[in-house]
């Protein structure tokens, strides 16, 4: 292994960066980077903490290829081993620091640390959950549900709750009247700006409770809903809209752009304004899907690929 003390420069006679590219995530994003990126006969290793967001997916139904849907657990594991297969490796670790370094970057994770020529960042979000027992074994039973753009063609005439910042709510809730019209949303927040959306509510015929949730409880076939006035309410699915974590902090620490959330900002070949580091799947702006990150993965792996052809050190020419 490489330690900082006997890091080579490139002009040196041993100047050999051990990895084309690190890629920190293992979710959809990062696999299928590493198996582009392994067929194109480079040397790779993710390390990854496993905590994908896939793998609370209860069964996909809008991923191309599997009429039947597929889980996300089973969708992981199919797509590390096909980029095991082609020779890429996998590590469990968490990654806490990426620094530049005159062969591309040093990063570091559990006392290990490892040069890499590139870097690939597709280290997802993290979800508010609400505070209820046993959400996770709501989400698998659909109860509990964390993105309409997913599963809303399965909600299909249910009994919906949207909670959450009101604005924001009523906005989720008016995407899921395509698919129900018994929605309700249970939303706080004061500003003027929700006057406009209190009557986007009125138009599209959805009810609404302003106030707060004051708890959650798995019951009978849905969730039950106790307000912070008191009334009680059950639903078939709630739809919680209280944002997300990006999981960018290794990557602002090197001055990568982002937005106010924390999204990273990338060009068209996924590259951050940092040359040699690049970003992919939920971490950057835009729409978080599995297809977004694995059409992502094929633009970045490609880039790099070429690039090392053409410049094998970050920010040499
Ligand atoms: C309940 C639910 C249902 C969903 N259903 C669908 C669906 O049906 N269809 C669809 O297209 N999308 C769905 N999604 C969204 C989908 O899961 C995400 O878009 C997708 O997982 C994004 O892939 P990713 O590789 O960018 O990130 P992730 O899958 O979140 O993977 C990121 C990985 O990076 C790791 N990581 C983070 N930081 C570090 C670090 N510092 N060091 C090492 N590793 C790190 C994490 O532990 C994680 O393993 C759903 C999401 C949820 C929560």
């Amino acid at each position: 292994m490489t330690t900082e003390e006997n890091v080579p420069t490139p002009n040196s006679d041993d100047a050999r960066a051990d990895l084309d590219c690190l890629i920190v995530g293992g979710g959809p994003g990062g696999l299928t980077a590493a198996l582009y990126l392994a067929r194109f006969r480079r040397s790779c290793l993710v390390v990854d903490a496993g905590n994908s967001r896939a793998a609370l997916i209860p069964r996909s139904r809008n991923y191309p290829g599997f009429p039947p849907g597929i889980t996300g657990t089973d969708l992981l594991e199919r797509l590390r081993q096909q980029a095991s297969e082609y020779g890429a490796r996998i590590e469990q670790g968490t990654v806490e620091r990426i620094e530049r370094h005159p062969l591309g970057f040093l990063v570091s994770w559990g006392g290990q640390r490892r040069i890499a020529r590139r870097v690939i960042l597709a280290t997802g979000i993290e979800d508010t959950l609400p505070q209820m027992d046993d959400a996770q074994q709501a989400i698998a039973a659909g109860h509990l549900r964390l993105c309409a753009i997913c599963d809303g063609y399965e909600v299909s005439g249910d009994n919906v709750a949207v909670y959450g910042e009101v604005e924001c709510a009523i906005g989720h809730a008016a995407f899921l009247r395509t698919f129900s019209d018994r929605i309700t949303v249970v939303g706080y927040g004061e500003h003027d700006a929700c006057e406009q959306a209190v009557a986007l509510a009125r138009h599209h015929g959805i009810e609404l409770i302003r106030d707060r949730v004051a708890s959650l409880r798995a019951c009978a076939d849905g969730i039950e809903l106790v307000t912070a006035s008191g009334d009680i309410r059950r639903f078939d699915i709630i739809y919680p809209c209280l944002g997300a974590r990006f999981r960018s902090e290794v990557a602002r620490a090197l001055g990568v752009d982002c937005d106010a959330d924390g999204a990273l900002e990338v060009d068209a070949h996924q590259q951050t304004r940092v040359p040699g580091l690049y970003a992919l799947g939920d971490v950057v702006v835009g729409l978080k899907q599995i297809s977004v990150a694995i059409g992502q993965a094929a633009q970045a792996a490609t880039a790099v690929h070429n690039g090392l052809e053409a410049n094998p050190w970050p920010g040499s020419r």
